[in-house]
């Protein structure tokens, strides 16, 4: 079975969509191996969102990412980091998909209340950087 790292952004966790969020995961049939809230640190945002360090928008997205508390999560079942980005919709929410959660919930970039791994290495990275071993269960 596979892992994907998931995560409900500030925004997300603001505007009261935590509940709303859980029940499409779990209508969907993945299984919640890790399941916790917190205040990301400015040293974890910036390692998890490393690859972006040169990017204009860097500064903004670790203060967005720190500035409330998260819902990050531990997903486990077929295909679950694809099956998870597909449930999430493109990054800008004007090009997801009808019936996504971006499509639902959000209307820019920079605030668009989910958070999923692109691969296989990255989801290892990512849970390991947000979860102890023994917090996934
Ligand atoms: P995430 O990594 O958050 O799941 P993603 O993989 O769809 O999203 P990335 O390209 O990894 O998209 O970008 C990471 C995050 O950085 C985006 O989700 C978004 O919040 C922010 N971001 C990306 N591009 C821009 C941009 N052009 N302007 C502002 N913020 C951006
Ligand atoms: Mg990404």
């Amino acid at each position: 079975m596979e892992r994907t790292f998931a995560m409900i952004k500030p925004d997300g966790v603001r505007r009261g969509l935590t509940a709303d969020i859980l029940a499409r995961i779990q209508r969907k049939g993945y299984r919640l191996v890790g399941l916790k809230q917190m205040v990301i640190s400015r040293e974890t945002a910036e390692n998890h969102y490393a690859e972006h360090k040169e990017r204009p928008f860097f500064g903004e997205l670790v203060e967005f990412i720190t500035g409330g508390p998260v819902v990050a999560m531990a997903l486990e079942g077929e295909n679950a980091i694809l099956g998870w980005r597909g449930m999430m919709g493109a990054t800008n929410p004007a090009n997801a998909a009808p019936g996504s959660i971006r499509a639902d919930f959000a209307t820019t970039t920079g605030e668009n209340v989910t958070h999923g791994s692109d691969s296989a290495e990255s989801a290892e990275r990512e849970l390991g950087l947000f979860f102890k071993a023994e917090e996934l269960l």
